[in-house]
């Protein structure tokens, strides 16, 4: 057989410099990450047994052999094993797109050797003891094996082999020990097992070294929450998710009656990084009995709620079912809506009695949960609940205080019967408790300056009637847009909201507790204490309005309002137009819709647009009425963050006019 000498893929060679320099002291994970991988990939063969009961392992199991003389450690496991492709191909280089990310990180880091620890590098974590390793691997099912070698130098050699058994196995040449760089002895049995113990207790294949079974292989859904301790949970995550960072929480869930399960749900303090791609992993681990049959299955919650990672175990459902059977089974989406349900209220407990917790939450996970307000389901009003907001309010006045603070604070356990959760038990795996350092303002509203809906409508203004919102690109357009102008001085809060999917959900939703959103830059304004332009001045402008119309052709209408205190003009789309955003999202989503015509309003308090009315009148043929008529919707374009058809024509008017002022 040939060897065959190969370079790792350019981000794995820095991936493996960072383990062979690093200085982490909690060298012993790279056991935990070579028994995580043999766990899946045992899962992974009794899956593919299902199907082809030739791949069915006899007695799995994981085994841990330690040579102190020749100060090797190997993992081995008879698990569904790799091809050679399937070796350059996972081993070789890295696939999981998150991985750049975290190395920039590490990198970047000063303090990098401590972050390793909460990054899940994987197979690579072995070269920060190794000196060497050796990994052999023949895939369940087929005739010949390969070996793998490497230094961690950046390359490695790979050969095919006859005598590699079902599974794989991975030796670890040692270092030498160094005990003050945290390079212990990893032969020592006592040592290994105490690392098992703590770190893959749960897993659910026997981990054995010599006769002996080191782990428990007790499901940690299947116990009482009392008995297991944080450790576990964090450990079981970390498995499960591929995260490092601990979870925010932890809801177990048994449901008994006619079709029993369990869940073990973590929310994650952090948003994978592709958490807005369509090929993102996400979804649940299904298990039946203990079994478990199929990984990433999104059938189990709704797409807003992806980013929670977990188990569920069914008792009822058939060992073989497949993805399209799930889909459609009418019991999984019982299970779908009583976990999103579960999720929902206890990111509202989160909300209540963690708001430290429930700012991470919302900061990580808010653009992806209002996605959950577009399908029309019965979540919306428990997803709005839950839901906070940018505004114009500033929360330091008494009186906001005031307004809300009939907070019940804990309201204990009412959950249903067969609901023995454990999410009011809830203890920060960390077993930190909740930081209580928040201010008066920040119990009432939802932090960080921003608001629940339940508050603004607590503060909503005398005769107010509706929820006036801002959509926009970012929270700069919309936080100084002239479109809030008279709503700011007249002390009317609007929400400010740019999450590309909230013009789409205030849209779909339209209102809450009664109250109709309504956008500030979509319509008239209608302020109850606001006086309309009054018919003589409409009058009176009537003539450079219409001349306005027609010079600008882009533009459905020229009028005055009253919204506007401060700029000379603004645009507004129709009530029943799209706003600038939603036309740019539908095109991005490949609709052809109907470019959205605005309207220009005009403020007559304003010295340029009472100075063009009056220019009009005089000189109504001069060529450079109709350049400030540009320049002026140019300017209200470009306020709102629009994007003008012309900018360099723009630029040369703005020019030549500014030099005349000089
Ligand atoms: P991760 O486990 O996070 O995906 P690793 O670097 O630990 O990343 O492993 C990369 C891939 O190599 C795994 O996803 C798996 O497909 C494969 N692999 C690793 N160890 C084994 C093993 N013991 N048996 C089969 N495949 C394995």
């Amino acid at each position: 057989m040939t060897t065959e000498t190969r370079e790792f893929q350019a981000e794995a060679r820095q991936l493996l410099e960072l383990m062979v320099h690093s200085i982490y002291s909690t060298k012993e994970i790279f056991i935990r990450e070579l028994i995580s991988n043999a766990s899946d990939a045992l899962d992974k063969r009794r899956y593919a047994a299902l199907t082809d009961d030739s791949l069915k392992a006899d007695d799995p199991h994981i085994a841990i052999e330690a040579d102190k003389d020749a100060r090797t450690l190997t993992v081995r496991d008879n698990g569904i094993g790799m091809t050679r492709d399937e070796v350059v191909e996972l081993i070789g280089t890295i696939a999981r797109s998150g991985t750049a990310e975290t190395l920039r990180r590490l990198r970047e880091s000063k303090e990098s050797a401590e972050l390793i620890g909460q990054f899940g590098v994987g197979f690579y974590s072995v070269f920060m003891v190794a000196e060497k390793v050796t990994l052999l691997t023949r895939k369940a099912g087929e005739e010949t094996g390969v070996r793998w070698e490497s230094n961690g130098d950046g390359t490695y050699t790979i050969e095919t082999t006859g005598d590699a058994p079902e599974g794989t196995s991975v030796t670890v040449h040692l270092r030498p020990v160094d005990d003050e760089n945290g390079l212990h002895d990893y032969t020592e049995e006592w040592r290994i097992r105490e690392v098992v113990k703590r770190f893959s207790d749960f897993i659910s294949f026997p981990i054995r070294m010599g006769d002996a079974t080191l782990n428990s292989m007790k499901a940690l859904w299947a116990r009482p929450r009392s008995e297991v301790a944080d450790e576990e949970y964090r450990e079981f995550y970390r498995h499960i998710s591929h995260d490092w960072t601990d979870p925010l929480d932890i809801i177990q869930i048994r449901a008994e009656g006619t079709f029993e399960y369990e869940a073990l749900l973590f929310i994650p303090a952090r948003a994978p990084h592709d958490l807005f791609q369509r090929d993102a992993r996400g979804g649940l681990q299904l298990y039946v009995k203990r079994v478990f049959i199929l990984e990433d299955s999104r059938e189990l919650l709704p797409g807003y709620l992806r980013f929670v990672q977990g188990v569920v175990d069914a008792a009822d459902l058939p060992l073989n079912i497949s993805r399209e059977i799930l889909q459609q089974d009418r019991h999984i989406q019982l299970i779908r809506r009583r976990l999103a349900k579960k999720v929902l209220a206890t990111v509202k407990t989160l909300m209540k009695n963690e708001p430290e917790k429930y700012r991470t939450f919302w900061r990580e996970f808010g653009a992806v949960v209002k996605e959950g307000l577009l399908d029309g389901t019965d979540s919306q009003k428990a997803i709005l609940d839950i839901a906070s907001f940018a505004t114009t309010a500033s929360f330091a006045s008494p009186a906001a205080d005031e307004a809300t603070s009939g907070d019940e604070a804990t309201s204990g356990d009412t959950t249903a019967p067969d609901d023995t959760t454990a999410s009011d038990a809830t203890t920060a795996p960390d077993g930190s408790s909740a930081p209580d350092g928040s201010t008066a303002a920040d119990e009432v509203t939802a932090g960080n300056g921003l608001t629940t809906l339940a508050d603004y409508v607590a503060r909503m203004k005398e005769g107010q009637d509706k929820i006036y919102f801002m959509a926009g690109d970012s929270r700069a357009q919309v936080q100084n847009s002239p479109h809030l102008e008279a709503f700011k001085a007249q002390g009317y809060e609007v929400l400010l909201l740019t999450d590309p999917v909230d013009e789409i959900w205030v849209d779909a939703v339209r209102s809450y507790d009664d109250k109709e959103f309504q956008s500030v830059a979509r319509g008239a304004v209608d302020l109850p204490s606001e006086e309309k332009p009054s018919e003589e001045r409409t009058g009176a402008y009537a003539p450079v309005l219409s001349w306005l119309n027609e010079v600008l052709g882009e533009v459905k209408e020229v009028r005055l309002t009253t919204r506007l205190t401060v700029s000379p003009a603004c645009l507004v789309s129709d009530m029943s137009g799209l706003t600038p955003a939603l036309e740019k999202m539908y095109r991005a989503m490949g609709q052809d819709v109907p470019s959205a015509q605005r309207i220009l309003e005009l403020n007559p308090e304003h010295p340029l647009v009472s100075g063009l009315k009056a220019a009009y009148e005089e000189r109504a043929d001069d060529p450079a009425l109709a350049e400030t008529a540009e320049l002026l919707y140019g300017t209200a374009l470009l306020a709102e963050g629009g994007d003008l058809t012309d900018p360099a024509r723009f630029a040369t008017l703005l020019a030549d006019r500014l030099s005349k002022t000089l």
